[in-house]
């Protein structure tokens, strides 16, 4: 699915000059390579600010925070996910309210958003933010989305964790709410060598609260404005980050081309459609997903007896999680999140794939449906 130490190996040298100069530099947590890579990724993604944090999940928690939501309020966001969307939620105190996914991208269906903001407003439910989430690397509708959520007066934001270099039109993801939330988790577009996040935002009062939050809520040694936590980021991250940025041009071409390589291969091939690509989105392909109409452990065990690894993302769609069971959904509410979780099955993806490997996978794929 993705391998880490080839990955190392495209730009292994530079990578270790880079670690070596930071450890040697005695300066290790945030710092003027926390700043340069600040400026760096806010630049290359159109933003007025990025903010180094310690994750992608401490990346929404904080930007819900300082976008204003209170422990209490309500924040709508897609049923089909990395669950750490819906953490990050539950770790401001807010209650998660979950919307269906557009059957074509998986992305959420802002038809069902409109719906269920309509519902809550009916029950007097005070929502403090919609939290949006590229899916495997591409937006969802994102005109439509924004009609919804500046028609309800609720705050959009983005988890683009998965969509580093993502576009909607000629706009970065990340560029298109109040505020973008991405990760450097190892395996993401942009990976860092442990944990790491980071938000942007072009509002400044949202970019000063977010550098106080993430900083024990302190703006002078000691003295402490607000109850923050702890979420800073490592100058290592940061640095071996800004290597990687450098060449992430590269890396998403190489993405790009090998799913074109995976489209291809399938075109005409029953019982596997690739999840589409929307209109006016530059896709990222973060992961590389078909629904299959088989039996999928079955195809999957006889891909891992072939050499082939595969994942699905998500077996279980957020709204009927255990965890979330005091929120009493249940599987029907939201059919599309539900049949999806059934369905996807994602192939290996990362940039030092070679043409020949994806077109082994493919084949494989093809011959043991
Ligand atoms: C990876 C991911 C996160 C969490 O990022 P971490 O850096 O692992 O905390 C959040 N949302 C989505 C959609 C993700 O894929």
């Amino acid at each position: 699915m993705f391998d880490g130490r080839r990955e190392f190996e495209r730009d292994g040298e530079e990578l270790c000059a880079v670690a070596t100069s930071v450890l040697r530099s005695g300066a290790y947590i945030l710092g003027p390579e926390v700043g340069a890579l600040e400026e760096e990724a806010a630049a290359y993604l159109g933003a007025r600010h990025a903010v180094g944090v310690a994750s992608g999940t401490d990346a929404i928690a904080l930007a819900l925070r300082a976008a204003g939501v209170q422990p209490g309020d309500t924040v709508v966001t897609s049923s089909f996910t990395f669950f750490a969307t819906v953490s990050a939620v539950l770790a401001v105190g807010a209650t998660p309210a979950l919307a269906d996914v557009d059957p074509d991208t998986l992305c959420v269906d802002p038809a069902s958003v409109e719906a269920l903001l309509d519902r809550l407003s009916s029950e007097g439910r005070c929502v403090g933010a919609v939290v949006v989430v590229h899916l495997y690397g591409q937006t969802p509708d994102m005109e439509e989305v924004a009609e919804v959520t500046t028609a309800a007066g609720v705050p959009l934001l983005e988890d683009a964790a998965q969509a580093f270099g993502a576009r909607w039109d000629d706009r970065h993801a990340g560029t298109l709410g109040v505020a973008g939330c991405f990760s450097f988790f190892p395996t993401k577009n942009l990976g860092a060598f442990g944990d790491a996040g980071l938000v942007t935002t072009d509002d400044d009062a949202l970019a000063d609260r977010l550098r106080l939050l993430r900083a024990h809520g302190s703006r002078v040694k000691y003295v402490h404005e607000q109850v923050g936590t702890n979420s800073r980021l490592d100058a290592l991250q940061a640095a071996l980050l800004r290597v990687r940025l450098r060449g992430i041009d590269e890396a998403l071409a190489a993405r790009r081309a090998h799913a074109a390589r995976y489209d291809a291969a399938f075109a005409g091939v029953d019982g596997v459609e690739p999840v589409r690509t929307g209109a006016r989105r530059v896709h990222t392909y973060h992961q590389y997903v078909v629904r299959v109409g088989s039996d999928r452990d079955e195809l999957r065990r006889r891909l891992r007896e072939r050499g082939v690894e595969t994942a699905v993302h998500y077996p279980v769609p957020v709204h009927m999680q255990p965890a979330l069971a005091h929120l009493g959904y249940c599987g029907d509410d939201l059919p599309v999140a539900a049949e999806a979780a059934e369905r996807v099955l994602s192939l290996p993806m990362f940039p030092s794939l070679s043409d020949e490997e994806v077109d082994y996978v493919a084949g494989q794929v093809a011959a043991s449906l």
